[in-house]
């Protein structure tokens, strides 16, 4: 098979440049190694410049029809109050909030959409292994289930361990983290509050997140802990999170088995060069985000956007080169590595601390500052939902 482009992984970075592409008249070929994205939870939020992106393509009243929960209010219960940390609805954006869709719903959205263009083909159950490389050029990819697949560029957005990236010997620079995160679900009863709560205790972090009928909860456990918090058994798991937070109480017996709780390994790292010749590398493959702030979707994104914008025209007239692919990585170093710098800064003097159980976390000045200003909340607001250099595509 011969394409202009073999998109490897068809997460958000690679179903939404497929579908940019493709609408751009490009012939693009999408691998994903799964045959649905039915998989387990990793992540449903769209922030407002995802949501932005979605309206410019036409696509706002086929998403409006997914089962989404908003959330415009995020705070921080910290033992000495709850603490407003970002009002989304400040924003000046067609879209003050976050929607929560489960991210099967959305992938599924963006590939029936991407199926309507003739240049566009989604390969399902399609596992990359290799890339074909001629005289140090990329020249496409090989497949467990169809051979080859030849074309002028290859994109990995084959996530966080990215098989293209192994191919190609990268190894991005590790930045650590003190943390993973055991993602489970409570029932949610009416009487409960709403939106995104950050709930801190001596020695463990849950954070909250309104699902309509149900909590999405991160218990944040410190790095590699994972087997001593199932070691200790479910009981103590249960009785730590009625502890933190004691309105779940009458709940937490409805986790039964560990099957219900997922691991995420927490990552921050980040390639030096996001390229190579006919390669490029974006979304997770290139840079994985820590949980903060839960930006990872949307950075991929709006690589994703970036990257659509900046290749269509020279693959259109057949002039794509490493210069094209640098000027990709240089547009999107700059919100990459700042908003790891942010996450970063909140691991060592927020998250590292508390699950040390040192000292009692109380709120720091800049919490404080927030709640006698409340108009400042739009600052964190902006700096989650929209992000640093938002992209916006005009097709
Ligand atoms: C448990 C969990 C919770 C998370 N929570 C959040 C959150 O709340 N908010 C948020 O923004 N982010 C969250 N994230 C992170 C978020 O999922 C990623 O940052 C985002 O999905 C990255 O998008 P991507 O397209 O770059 O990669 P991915 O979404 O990882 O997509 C990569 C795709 O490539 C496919 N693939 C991999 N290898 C191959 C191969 N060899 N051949 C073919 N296909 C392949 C995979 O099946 C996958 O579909 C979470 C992640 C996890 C695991």
């Amino acid at each position: 098979m011969e394409t202009d482009v073999c998109i490897v992984g068809g997460g958000p970075a690679g179903l939404v440049l497929g579908l940019l592409l493709a609408r751009g008249g490009v012939r693009v070929v999408v691998c994903e190694k799964h045959d649905d994205f039915l998989r387990d939870f990793r992540g449903d939020t769209v922030h407002p410049s995802t949501l932005d992106l979605l309206a410019d393509l036409g696509l706002e009243k086929e998403f409006d029809q997914l089962p989404a929960r908003t959330v415009t209010q995020l705070s921080v219960d910290l033992p000495d109050g709850v603490w407003p940390l970002a009002d989304l609805s400040r924003l000046r954006n067609p879209h003050p909030f976050l929607a929560m869709v489960p991210q099967w719903d959305l992938l599924e959205m963006l590939a029936g959409d991407a199926a309507r263009c003739p240049t566009f083909t989604l390969r399902r159950s399609t596992e990359v292994t290799d890339v074909i490389r001629e005289n140090g050029v990329v020249k496409g990819v090989r497949t467990a289930e169809h051979g080859e697949i030849r074309a002028r560029l290859t994109v990995a957005a084959d996530g966080r361990h990215s098989t293209v990236r192994r191919a190609l010997n990268l190894r991005p620079r590790d930045f650590g983290a003190p943390m993973d995160v055991a993602w489970f679900r409570l029932p949610r009863r009416d009487s409960d509050g709403d939106g995104l709560t950050a709930h801190f205790g001596a020695g463990r972090i849950l954070i909250t997140i309104d699902r309509g009928d149900y909590w999405q909860i991160a218990f944040v456990l410190p790095k590699d802990s994972y087997q001593q918090l199932v070691a200790a058994g479910l009981p103590a798991f249960r009785a730590s999170i009625a502890d933190l937070i004691p309105a779940f109480g009458d709940r937490v017996d409805e986790i039964t088995d560990w099957d219900q709780v997922k691991i995420l390994t927490v990552k921050v790292d980040r390639l030096e060069r996001w390229h190579g010749p006919g390669v490029l590398l974006i979304g997770d493959a290139a840079h994985a985000m820590s949980p903060i702030g839960g930006v990872g979707i949307n950075l991929a994104v709006q690589d994703a956007v970036a990257a659509a914008r900046i290749l269509l025209q020279p693959l259109r007239e057949h002039r794509l080169s490493s210069n094209v692919l640098a000027e990709v990585q240089r547009r999107r170093t700059f919100p990459t590595a700042g908003t790891q710098l942010f996450q970063r800064l909140a691991q060592a003097g927020v998250i590292r601390p508390t699950l040390s159980g040192g000292r009692p976390v109380t709120a720091p000045f800049p919490l404080r500052l927030l709640r006698r200003f409340p108009a400042l909340q739009v600052l964190p607001a902006r700096l989650i939902g929209i992000g640093l250099r938002p992209e916006r595509f005009t097709p």
